[in-house]
Formats: structure tokens, sequence, C-alpha cells
């Protein structure tokens, strides 16, 4: 009998791999073996070679829900002759060539166990099973097995073991195993200590009750902790803003299922996308029945909801039957925390912890997803739990590791070992020390699970930005050359290399448009128009520029965008005191910096408006322009006048856009009616230069496009006529900048 060797690599571990293959194995009675590996999944076996093909082909297409294939052999090996077939102990020698396996919410099965009392796992708050639960969070290296996971300190029971070694068992193989015998437990802090409680329905209840009581408590959870309160009550959700540092940014509420939906306005693909293993915070907008406190998400049309992804949450949320508000422990920007030892720090912000004892090996927020409402396009806000760090990409042959630094604001960073890309999790704002401290333990984590020979290190152009200070001293340290990149051209690649564009014959036009980037020539770009071709990318147009005003508050206070453009209009300089003006007109007469971005026009229309002259969270002033002009859209895209935003030797002129949008203020227009014209008007300066240069791929890239309404004007006005390239797997924002560092490292063969 001849012998066969499979191999399989990707997200092939921690989703039930190996007892999938068991289970065929038997189906089709071969004798062999099947193990976890560094570099995948490696199945030995005994057939004729029709067989074997059958039955290859079969792994292929049945394959776990979970999994995700990018290399798959069947060769002949040498022959051996096996007796049985049995899955047997992984390889742990060798190069690491795996994905990994991000955490997945609870599954279908578990959810039902929790809550059916003649199940043995009847309420307990930490039931996974093949297809669900915690993986890139708890584990320390690779391959997936428990040993090597935050869970080796559970000794599993005589129960769960049973389970484990059941082939037909849907426990089988399954690394994060336990109940309540042998399992982790619960534990509810106050100030004073732990609290003891005769059961765990009994800590349960009284969780419930102290959130009915308007109390905040912080909850361990996959990734970190999760302060948390009753979304009903509008005085705590205060009192929670108040003690967090967040006064206006929206928070994210998690319903006990989606029955209680009824007050959102959603398609079945957000339903869906709920309902998924990433099980993301997802936005939703408002419906006319909506009454929750306005604390919640003030001023904004869509609201974050997420669904109870651990079993944990499920059990509390059911027993509430209320909505929660559901926020990162965190103050302003600062990594979430995770550890248990940071009890004093969490007792700043809740009343109490409701803590367990399994350690978080990798800390992650939650992810959050928006879809646009009209051609339902998926847009990545925040790549965290459930999606990081994988990138599904066609496998590239054996290549040299690159590591790139990203950018500072949201930043991410990224590997690329053995043609594979490693992408972090959000990691957060590179000027708080606790990131940095985040950013260098995942890098640690990377390395040490990978190993990976690291050639060449990238980072963004910015002199003065953390990312490029850690990249300079971590070439310095390990001896490598490093590039720089320009932050645009960054985000150019990542959406090229997210749609493998790089590699077209025609050209490509990028429309770059976010806050802020240092640019080539030394001002701050963000309203960029790039053409790629034969392996160039030149800069074909960008906004006029406009001086930059006062550093910090330029990006903080979207008057002073205004300002900038119209400094003389009385109107605009009516947002001013009489001692501001006169530090302003200086300013504005002598800065030598200048900007073309787009992030802060968006700014300026909104100040103009009136709905946000200051803002106190980023991004604010555009959430609320974007929310204004889809109310004024309504049900149809149909309302198509726009103002001109005529192309000079300067660039894109946008000083008449902002004339006219005051003239029309004055006359009583609705605020509306311009939000909506604004946005049709930047997707006619985008049409305008795709014909101009008789291109028909645009590819989008840079934190405007975060914007759904945008993306659907976009869709509708050139969506027939061009080809329109938008982040899929990967947020349009700066988290994107690390990957874009290293296509082009790849383009320009550094
Ligand atoms: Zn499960
Ligand atoms: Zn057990």
């Amino acid at each position: 009998m001849k012998s066969w060797q499979i191999r399989f690599k990707g997200i092939v571990q921690g989703v039930g791999f190996r007892p999938f293959v068991y289970k065929l194995a038997k189906k089709y009675q071969l004798p062999g073996e099947v193990s976890n590996g560094p570099s995948g999944v490696r199945i030995a076996f005994n057939s004729d070679e029709v067989t074997a093909k059958a039955f290859f082909a079969h792994l292929q297409k049945n394959a776990p829900r979970l999994s995700h294939i990018s290399f798959q052999e069947l060769v002949e090996i040498p022959s051996h002759s096996y007796v049985d077939f049995q899955i047997v102990a992984s390889q742990r020698e060798g190069e690491k060539d795996l994905l990994f396996t991000p955490d997945f919410g609870i599954c279908e099965n578990c959810r039902e166990e929790i809550a059916d009392p003649t199940n043995r796992r009847y309420g307990y708050a930490f039931t996974t099973c093949t297809l669900c639960g915690p993986r890139y969070s708890i584990i320390q290296d690779l391959p997936y097995d428990r040993e090597l996971t935050a869970m080796h300190v559970f000794e599993m029971c005589e129960s769960c073991q049973k389970e484990y070694e059941l082939p037909t068992d849907r426990r089988y193989y399954s690394q994060s195993n336990s109940c309540s015998t042998c399992g982790i437990s619960l534990r509810l802090w106050d100030t004073k200590g732990p609290r003891s409680f005769p059961s765990e329905s009994s800590l349960i209840s009284q969780v419930i009750e102290e959130w009915n009581n308007g109390k905040i408590i912080a909850i361990k959870g996959i990734g970190g902790y999760l302060l948390s309160c009753d979304a009903t009550q509008g005085s705590v959700i205060q009192k929670l803003r108040e003690k967090k540092h967040r006064p206006g940014k929206p928070l994210a509420l998690m319903y006990p299922s989606w029955k209680e939906l009824g007050d959102y306005d959603f398609s079945w693909e957000e339903q869906a996308e709920l309902l998924t293993s990433v099980s993301p915070i997802l936005l939703l907008r408002k419906g006319p029945s909506y009454d929750l406190p306005k604390e919640i998400a003030p001023g904004l049309d869509s609201v974050g909801i997420m669904f109870p992804y651990t079993p944990l949450y499920q059990i509390l949320l059911s027993a509430f039957q209320k909505p929660i508000v559901a926020t990162s422990a965190n103050i302003s920007n600062s990594p979430i925390i995770y550890e248990s030892d940071k009890r004093e720090e969490l007792f700043q912000i809740a009343d109490l912890i409701l803590d367990n004892d399994r350690e978080i090996l990798t800390p992650q927020d939650d992810s959050v997803i928006r879809h646009s409402k009209f051609f339902k396009q998926r847009i990545i806000i925040r790549r965290s739990r459930g999606l990081a760090p994988t990138l599904f990409h066609k496998e590239e042959e054996k290549k040299v590791s690159y590591l790139a630094c990203g950018a500072d604001m949201k930043s991410s960073l990224a590997l690329r070992h053995r043609g594979k890309y490693y992408i972090s999790q959000y990691l957060g704002d590179l000027g708080h020390f606790d990131t940095e401290y985040s950013f260098r333990k995942v890098l640690t984590h990377f390395e040490n699970i990978l190993k990976p020979d690291i050639q060449h290190i990238f980072h963004d152009l910015h002199p003065n930005y953390a990312s490029s200070r850690i990249s300079e001293e971590l070439a310095g340290q390990k001896q490598l050359p490093q590039t720089a990149f320009q932050h645009h051209k960054a985000h150019f690649a990542a959406i090229m290399g997210e749609h493998s564009l790089q590699k077209s014959r025609e050209p490509i036009l990028g429309i770059i448009w976010d806050g802020t980037g240092y640019g080539e020539d030394g001002h701050i770009w963000g309203g960029e128009a790039f053409i790629y071709q034969d392996k160039e990318i030149k800069r074909r147009a960008h906004l006029a520029y406009y001086p930059s005003l006062g550093g910090d508050k330029f990006a903080k206070e979207p008057r002073m965008a205004l300002f900038s453009l119209l400094p003389s209009h009385e109107k605009v300089r009516k947002k001013f005191s009489t001692s501001e003006l006169k530090v302003y007109d200086k300013l504005h007469a002598n800065t030598r910096i200048k900007c073309s971005s787009m992030g802060r026009v968006f700014d300026a229309v909104a100040s103009l408006l009136g709905i946000c002259d200051k803002q106190v969270y980023e991004a604010e002033a555009a959430m609320k322009l974007e929310a204004l002009a889809t109310d004024y859209f309504g049900n149809s895209l149909a309302f198509g006048e726009h103002y001109e935003i005529p192309l000079t030797q300067e660039g894109f002129l946008i000083r008449p856009m902002f004339e006219e949008m005051l003239a029309e203020k004055e006359v009583g227009k609705p605020k509306g009616k311009i939000a909506a014209k604004f946005h049709n008007s930047l997707v006619r300066l985008v049409e305008e230069i795709a014909r101009k240069e008789e291109i028909r791929k645009i590819a989008f890239s840079g934190g405007v496009f975060q914007n759904a309404l945008l993306l659907d004007l976009c869709m509708d006005r050139m969506g027939k006529a061009f080809d329109l390239y938008f982040h899929k797997q990967l947020s349009p924002n700066d988290e994107n900048i690390a990957y874009g560092q290293l296509i082009l490292a790849d383009l320009f063969k550094v």
C-alpha cells in the first residue's frame, strides 16, 4: 500500500481541523495519523492513489467553517504502514509558518448549552468548543496546544477529559475545554476585597442587582476589561463618562439578542455581521422608536451595538434583559486594561470588578465595523478582536522578513514573514507611554512565536512620530537598515496590496484623503490624488494648500480650519474673541507650514454649518457632518447638486466652494442640503480627475473613507463606469499604514 502526506497551511489550528480530519479518515477507512506542526496540519496515511486524491479533495471542500486554507499539498512519501487512524502529538520543531487564529465569539451550540438547566455546562461562563472561544488572546506559542496557552494551568476533570478524547464529541481536542468543576472561576470585588457567594448564580444575580442600582462594573472579558453599566440610566452613563474622561465620544452597547434591536434600522447583512464569529461592535442607525438616554451617542445618527460574544456576557445579559453600555476599560486612547493586578486603576472608574482567573496574554479591544446604507459596503473602523492579526492574502514565494512600524495616532505594526502578513490589533495612540509598551510587547510576542529573520525596518516619513523613533531604535539594536515612506503613499500601497493591484498593467488612480501626514515637501498632506503606473507613484493633484494653524489646535478645533480658508469673512471671525483674532491673524499671515488635508476640510464645513466648532473627540465634526448629509439624502441618493471645485496649477481650489456655502447658509438654505451638496462635490472631484487622466481603476484609502455616505455616493455615481477599490479586510484609517509600508518595500525592492 502506498503512503501519502497532505499538508494544509493557513488558519488550520484551533478551528477543529484535526477532529475533522480524523472523522473523515475513519469514513474513508484510512489508516494513518494527523498532527499539528509549526507550519500547519500534516496528515500521513495509506491508500491507493484514487482514494488519496478523493480524500484530499473532500478535506478541502468541507474544511471547518472557521478555517482558512492558504496552502495545500498532497504528495507520495516513502512507504510506511499505519494500523489505525490517530491524532498524534504535535511537532514542535521547525520554522513557524502559520497564520494566527483569531478569537471567536461563542457558537450557537455553546449558547444553547449554557442556557439548558439539564446540561452540565448550564451557567458555566467559560464554555467553549472547537468552534468558539479565545485563541489569539491566550496563546503563548504555536502550535495551538493547551500547554502553550493560558489554559495550561487548568487541569481537565474526568468528564472534560473524556470529551477531549472522544472522537465523536464536538470538544474532541478542544484546547480551551473546561467546565465549572475544573475550569475558570469568577470573583466579584469591591474596594474592600473579593465578596463571597454561596454559588456562581448568586454572584450573577448580584451583578444584575448592582447594574439596576446604577453601578459601574468592570468585567474581565476576552481581550481585557470592559466597563459596563445599565444603558437605560442616563445618570450612570454620565458618571461613567466623567470618570473615564470621555465627555462626548459615542459609547458601545451590548444587547441580550437581536430581538431587542427594534429601535434600529438595519439590513439582513448587518444582522448577519453581528452574528459572525468576529462578533464586532457594529454601528447601526437609530430608528424612529429609539429612546435610550442621549448620553450614549450625543448628536449622532448611529450607535455601536454588539451581542454577547462570550458565555459570561451571554449569561449576564440573558439575566439582565436590557442593553448595557460596554466600553474598553482605559482612559482616553491609552490601551485597554487587561491585568488583574490593575485593580486600583479600575476602581478609579468602576464600583465593582467582575474578575476571573484566566490570564489574558494578548490584550485587544473590540473590533468596530459599519456598513454603508445603500451599497452595504463593509467598513472596518477598528481592526482588533476576532480579526487581528490575520490577513488573508495569496501567499507569496518565500521572501525575506520585514518589520513595519506604521504611524502614530491609530497605531499597528506589521510583519511579513515567509510570504505572510501579520498585522497587529489596533494599539491606540503611540503618544501614550502605555501604547508604546504594548507596541513592543506585541512585537516581542510575534518574534518569539515566528522567529522571523528581519532584514529591514520601515517607518513613516514624519520625523517626530514615536513610531519613527521606535523604528530607529530597533534598527540600531538589530543593526538593520531602515527606510521611511510617505504616509499617503503607504495608504495607497495598502489599498493596492489588499486587492493585489500593484501588479496591474493599467494605471491606478489613488484617492487618499485623511487628516494629516508628513509630506515629501515638508508640508502636511491629506487630500491627495496619486497615479500608480510601472512601479512608480506620482502625486498627480492635491487640494490647494492652505495654512496649517496653531499646531494641535488645528485638528481639535474645526473653526480653525474654517478660519484658515476664509480668514477675513465676518461670519467666520465671529467665532473668535478679539484677542484670539489678534494671534490667529498674525499666524495666518506668517505661517510657513501649509496643508492639503481633506480631514480639515470636513472640519471646516462642520464649523461653517455651526454643528461643531471644537471637537471633544477625534472625527466628531466629520461624523456629525456625515449624519446631517445622510439624513438629507433620506432613502435615495438622487439629489445631485454640487459645488464647483476647479483644478488649477495650485491644486483643487476649495475656497470658492466655502464662499458659496456661506452665502447659501446666509439665505437660509437647510444645513443638511449644504452638507449633502458638499459630499456630492467630492465625488465629482474624483470623477473629474479620473476622466481627465483616462484612468478606470480607482483605489480609495485614508481616514476620510470611514465615511459610509461618501462610499455610497462613489458607488452610485461611478460604480458603473469605473472599477472602485475600497478596504475590506483592513481599516481605511492609519491602522493600515504599517501594511502599506510593507507593500511599498516590495514595490521598490528596498
Ligand atoms: Zn462552541
Ligand atoms: Zn471539567
